[in-house]
């Protein structure tokens, strides 16, 4: 059997650490993300204004980080309503994540992008999709011409009406028709929605689209202690040979950012030690690609 040395760039969601970023929330974020072991750092861009990007470039340069950037829309700036203007706010929006994410070297920008991160109460329709589609497509022109990958993460019923399944996500994937979008698997999202996280991870891959993965629990809190099935997930990201991103996420109230607890519902303390979480996770993750913690 040959050896099979993986090289997955490992990072964790700043909520873990920081529900908003100062120039002083960026330093400890990213300092305690270094020193947990991880590579990258993934800085949400719900509100792109508040991330000061030269600032932030910065600062992954004095912690020697990677960062990748995430967002969900809102109802206002939803791509997928049927109305102009809301889907303009939306695209404003996205190209203004864009232009941030770029700015901090940033070579992924993915998430919730072709909706509102929100619970609907009706079936998409077919003009929202369309909307959808064209905004992304054209975000996919620009981001191309940037050096970023755009990805798509697939969520669950209750966060978006629109991409609920790694199904879902080809499906929009091939109505944009751009080479740097991508799959974003999560496995919090996919326990839920699809009925075989291996057989996910395989339909991505073979679509040529698994490009980006979140780890969280069943219950967004510490790895290993909800109902997901890691061995058979790690197993299926090693069989493809997956070399792609794997960042951590998980959720808290010790953690606040009301945007996000409104969002996701974060309703509960799940965990009040980042680090512990966090160095904690890391093992997990480590243990579950056969790698040592080469810093230990
Ligand atoms: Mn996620």
């Amino acid at each position: 059997m040959p050896e099979t040395r993986r090289a997955n760039p490992l990072g964790v969601h700043a909520l873990v650490w920081t529900g908003s970023w100062t120039a002083a929330d960026a330093r400890s974020a990213c300092a305690a993300t270094a020193a947990a072991g991880y590579d990258l750092i993934e800085v949400p861009l719900l509100d792109p204004a508040e991330v000061d990007a030269a600032m932030t470039r910065e600062v992954l340069e004095a912690t020697g980080l990677g960062a990748t950037c995430s967002l969900g829309l809102a109802p206002e700036t939803d791509i997928s309503s049927e109305d102009p203007a809301v889907v303009e706010r939306g695209a404003r929006l996205l190209h203004a994540a864009l232009e941030v994410a770029a700015g901090i070297g940033s070579g992924y920008l993915g998430g919730v992008l072709y909706s509102a991160m929100a619970k609907y109460t009706e079936q998409p329709t077919a003009r929202g999709r369309a909307n959808s589609v064209a905004v992304l497509r054209d975000l996919a022109r620009e981001a191309r011409a940037r050096g970023v990958v755009i990805g798509l993460e697939a969520v669950n019923r209750y966060e978006s009406n629109l991409v609920n399944t790694v199904h879902d996500s080809l499906g929009h994937i091939d109505a944009i028709g751009a080479e740097n979008v991508v799959v974003h698997l999560d496995t919090y999202h996919a326990n839920i929605e699809e009925g075989d996280l291996a057989a996910a991870v395989r339909q991505a891959h073979d679509a040529g689209r698994l490009g980006y993965v979140h780890v969280g629990e069943s219950h967004r809190g510490h790895l290993g202690t909800g109902s997901i099935a890691w061995d058979p997930f790690f197993d299926a990201l090693t069989e493809v040979g997956y070399a792609g991103p794997i960042v951590f996420e998980s959720f808290s109230s010790a953690v606040v950012s009301a945007r996000f607890a409104g969002a996701l519902a974060i309703w509960r303390n799940l965990w009040d030690d980042s680090a512990e979480l966090a160095a904690h996770a890391h093992a997990f993750i480590c243990d579950h690609l056969s790698r040592r913690h080469e810093e230990a």
